[in-house]
């Protein structure tokens, strides 16, 4: 599902350069729950941007869902990003506009009509939990439920591959797990492929299926999360 070859990323600055991710290859596989975990700045961030075409790589390609997201532009990446949705630590949701409204906004700009947008909208409600919170506004919401609503919102237009990005960071210990577990609920149910970054463990150990660890711009170990973090 998910093929990232030979990448490199270096970004501009005034010292120099930085180079934030380096000599990264990773394939992973439809279905899965994959992790990236490290320390900030290692990397994590502008890895998972790559993937939906929000930062491009100064080298190396990155093909996900048959699509190389590392050469495409304007309204391929659009078409694209249909496809490989991204939830955010801290949501990004339209503060001016409702529950239902946020959810679905991408729906309107994918050009579905009001009536399939009322029923999916229902539809996308109920799966994350937000029945008779609809009309209320984000500032109105917790945490949690902020999240459920990025979640809805993410995942509105079917796509294939949900990309988190610190997607619990924000969040306290047993509203992280209860994010999680709708994180597995949607894995299973609907075979979406998800790739999270996170700095805490306790994500990964909990439903990641495979982990890659990152530091200083690279992948150090990789593997089965239960390998890559057994006990010495
Ligand atoms: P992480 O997500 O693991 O915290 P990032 O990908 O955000 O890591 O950052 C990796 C490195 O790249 C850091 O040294 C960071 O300062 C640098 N960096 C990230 N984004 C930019 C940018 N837009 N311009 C310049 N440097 C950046
Ligand atoms: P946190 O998760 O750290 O509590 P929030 O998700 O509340 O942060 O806020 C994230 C961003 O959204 C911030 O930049 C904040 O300024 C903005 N924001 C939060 N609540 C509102 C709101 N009710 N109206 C407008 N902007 C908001």
């Amino acid at each position: 599902m998910i093929s990232i070859k030979d990448v490199k990323k270096i970004y501009p600055s005034k010292k120099g350069k930085v180079t934030a991710v380096d000599e990264v290859n990773l394939e992973i596989t439809e279905g899965e729950i994959f992790g990236v975990i490290g320390y900030s700045g290692a990397g994590k961030s502008t890895l998972i941007r790559m993937l939906n075409g929000l930062e491009i790589p100064t080298e190396g390609s990155v093909t996900v869902a048959n699509r190389m997201v590392s050469k495409i532009r304007g309204s391929e990446l659009r078409k694209a990003r249909q496809e490989i949705s991204m939830i955010f630590q801290h949501f990004n949701l339209l503060w001016s506009r409702t529950v239902r409204e946020n959810i679905a906004f991408p729906l309107e700009i994918a050009g579905v009509n009001k009536t399939q947008r009322l029923k999916r909208v229902d539809e996308l409600i109920k799966l994350v939990g937000l029945e008779g919170r609809e009309d209320a506004y984000p500032s109105q919401l917790s945490g949690g439920q902020k999240q459920r609503v990025g979640i809805a919102r993410a995942i509105a237009n079917n796509p294939k591959v949900l990309l988190c990005d610190e997607a619990t960071s924000a969040l306290d210990p047993q509203t992280t797990d209860s994010i999680l577990e709708l994180l597995v609920d949607i894995n299973k149910q609907l075979g979406l492929t998800i790739v999270l970054i996170t700095h805490e463990m306790h994500v990964i150990r909990k439903i990641c299926h495979r982990v890659a660890v990152m530091e200083n711009a690279r992948i150090v170990e990789l593997g089965p999360v239960l390998e890559v973090f057994k006990n010495p």
